[in-house]
């Protein structure tokens, strides 16, 4: 069965998809892009995701020519076309196709692609079990990755440095030593029962699912504090985690081979991924 994929108003299979060779993402990553997992056929944390594809297009001046009502047509088209039980739906926009120039015109009409393919979140279960090994490197991004733009080089380079020394993932350390973010998650630490995450700025993506987690922390009425963390206050910390749309709530169990709970995934985050795919 070919997988189907949606490209500018027409269903087609991936194979034969195209898009300009004037493309402004293709040229300069002039793109935005959202991702929501689906699981047992629905959308998790849907709407939220959907604020978050506004704002990204309104912060980036992209004509936001699309419509929230005919997206999510297109969305359950293609989970019943590619037979999407459990996976992502992946969502791009760049700003239009023009004869390149860094300059850009106001009209130009966006260039929009979405795929659903299937994926099987057992497997990454049984990672979440066992806990991942991160290393932390220089954040080295632009100044706006509040935006969830296409460009994700250093993200990319950074997590296959990570993945080639035997690291599960990595997470991006600032000027002050103070850490940012993981490499697609927002990063956590637990210590004297109080959960704590870098607040909102431009150094960090709102992510969704930490958004979500807030309010079900809130909801179980753990403490909870909004602050960045140090280097040093993650190799003390009682138990560390990553938030994403597709790892969910994931426990860290190594920081540059130092163990966090002597290696053990600990009870809080435990709860807490249980909890957020309960919902
Ligand atoms: N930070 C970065 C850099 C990311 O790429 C992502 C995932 N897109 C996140 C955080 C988590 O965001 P979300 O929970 O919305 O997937």
């Amino acid at each position: 069965m070919p997988n189907i994929a949606y490209v500018n108003g027409e269903f087609i299979p991936t194979e034969y998809a195209s898009i300009s060779i004037n493309d402004r993402g293709l040229q300069f990553g002039d793109a935005i892009y959202e991702v929501w997992a689906v699981i047992n056929g629905k959308l998790l944390d849907e709407e939220g995701h959907f604020t978050r594809l506004n704002r990204s297009m309104n912060e980036l001046a992209i004509n936001n020519i699309f419509n929230k009502a005919s997206l999510k047509i297109i969305f359950r088209e293609l989970i019943a076309r590619n037979r999407v039980k459990n996976g992502i739906i992946y969502l791009q926009i760049s700003r239009g196709t023009a004869p390149r120039d860094h300059a850009f015109a106001n009209d130009l009409v966006p260039n929009i692609i979405i795929t659903a393919r299937p994926k099987n979140f057992s497997q990454l279960e049984a990672k979440a079990q066992k806990g991942f090994h991160i290393k932390t490197t220089k954040d080295n991004r632009w100044g706006r990755v509040d935006i969830k733009t296409t460009n994700l080089l250093p993200n990319v380079l950074a997590k296959q440095n990570a993945l080639d020394n035997n690291f599960d993932d990595v997470w991006f350390v600032d000027d002050n030593n103070f850490i940012t973010e993981g490499s697609a998650q927002n990063a956590w630490i637990v210590k004297d029962k109080t959960i704590i995450t870098r607040p909102l700025s431009n150094e960090i993506l709102a992510g969704i699912t930490r958004q979500s987690v807030l309010k079900l922390i809130q909801s179980l009425n753990l403490k909870i504090v909004e602050r960045a963390f140090s280097i040093d206050e993650l190799y003390n910390c009682d138990e560390a985690f990553v938030t994403s749309a597709t790892s969910f709530v994931t426990p860290i169990i190594k920081v540059n081979g130092n163990n966090i709970n002597d290696g053990k995934v600990g009870e809080v985050v435990k709860m807490l991924r249980k909890e957020y795919l309960s919902v």
